[in-house]
Order: structure tokens, then C-alpha cells, then sequence
């Protein structure tokens, strides 16, 4: 998980709250902006919880706070993230159980134990990887890191493998083109990129090699 930080919210948003108060009556185009205005502005078009790399269609608007025990924050913006849908969805299978983030957390929220991304600068250093890919505590708050992985189910096993797979594509594309310093500034690159897939994971398993 990384930091997001937050910025002054669209007037797409701003001018057409509904004056009930309720999600469900905020129309579906304002959302879409809504949406697109977050992944492009404050997200670098990640889930705020897994890093994956998302489209407005493959994402939905976070409560941090859940709408059913803090209504009063349905359109508080700072209250808003875009996270992925968690489900496993290959275009060839229609599996739509929720494994990860956002869906999965739904209306948990422990206001003690919750690590808010758009809150919290250094984030990325409640948690660890090791090089398979799976997440665990760091030694700075594992309470708080634990309840993270398993509210939103970080360590899921298809999630883990994917964060794998993306090290390793990478890994074969370097090797092909050898140790060299082209290959070396091709890496960097890639780990400069803040749009990169589960880019926290990448950093951790390539910083050893560019650093
Ligand atoms: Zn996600």
C-alpha cells in the first residue's frame, strides 16, 4: 500500500451531491468522473489497497469509512478511494466471488487498527514482502499491518502470485537483454514508474539489484 494524497475534489462531484444524502441517488456518470478523476489525479490508476493496476470499469469508489455506520461521510470527499472490484475476473471465467480489497472489507472498519493510505505518508513501511510475493507486518505496528492484510485479504493466494508474475516477467526481460548498463536503466525506470503494477512489491524485489 502506498500513499495517496489527496486533492481538492472535482466540481463533477461537488455540484450534483444528491440533496438526500444517499449513494444510491448520486447518478452512475457522476461517479464514473468521479472515479476517473481519483485514479488519474491522486492514484496513478492503482487500487489503493493492492497496488493492481485498475480501469474505471474494473474499480469502484472506496468508503474508508463505511457509508452504514458513518453516513454523515457518504460525500465527505477525504473519505473517498478508488479500489479495485476483487474479484478474479479473467475475461474467460465469470467468477464473481470478492477475494481482496475494497468489496471484501465492506462495512469492516476498526477506527483503532485502520491504516488509512490518504492519511498516513509512510504507509508502505507498516508492511514487508518477501520474494514470492507475499505481504507480511513490518516490525513497525504488526497489529495494525496484521489487521490490514486480513481485512482485505493481502495475502490472497491468486494476489501473491500475480505480484510474483509481474517480478518475474520482468526478471526474463532483463536477463534476455543481459547485465548491462541499458538493461540497469531499464529497471529503474520501470521502478520509477508510480502507475507500475504493485510497484511497493517491485521495489522491494528489484532495490537490491538497482541500489
Ligand atoms: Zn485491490
Amino acid at each position: 500500500m502506498k500513499h495517496i494524497e489527496k486533492k481538492a475534489p472535482p466540481r463533477s462531484f461537488t455540484e450534483h451531491i444528491p440533496s438526500s444524502g444517499k449513494w444510491a441517488e448520486f447518478s452512475r456518470t457522476r461517479k464514473k468522473h468521479t472515479k476517473q478523476y481519483m485514479l488519474e489525479q491522486e492514484q496513478n490508476h492503482l487500487c489503493c489497497y493492492c497496488e493492481k493496476n485498475i480501469k474505471g470499469a474494473d474499480a469502484h469508489i472506496e468508503h474508508i469509512r463505511p457509508k452504514r455506520d458513518y453516513p454523515e461521510l457518504t460525500f465527505e470527499y477525504s473519505n473517498l478511494l478508488v479500489s479495485c472490484q476483487g474479484t478474479h475476473c479473467s475475461p474467460d471465467e465469470e467468477d464473481t466471488t470478492v477475494y481482496i480489497c475494497g468489496h471484501k472489507k465492506d462495512s469492516n472498519f476498526d477506527e483503532d487498527l485502520f491504516l488509512d493510505p490518504s492519511q498516513l505518508r509512510d504507509i508502505s513501511a507498516y508492511f514487508e514482502f518477501d520474494d514470492n510475493g507475499g505481504i507480511s507486518p513490518s516490525a513497525k505496528d504488526p497489529i495494525k499491518a496484521s489487521y490490514m492484510i486480513n481485512l482485505l485479504q493481502l495475502n490472497e493466494p491468486q494476489l501473491a502470485q500475480s505480484r510474483e508474475n509481474v517480478a518475474k516477467g520482468i526478471r526474463i526481460n532483463l536477463m534476455k537483454a543481459g547485465a548491462n548498463p541499458a538493461s540497469r536503466q531499464k529497471l529503474k525506470t520501470i521502478l520509477a514508474n508510480e502507475s507500475q503494477d504493485f510497484i511497493s512489491f517491485l521495489r522491494h524485489y528489484f532495490n537490491p539489484i538497482v541500489s
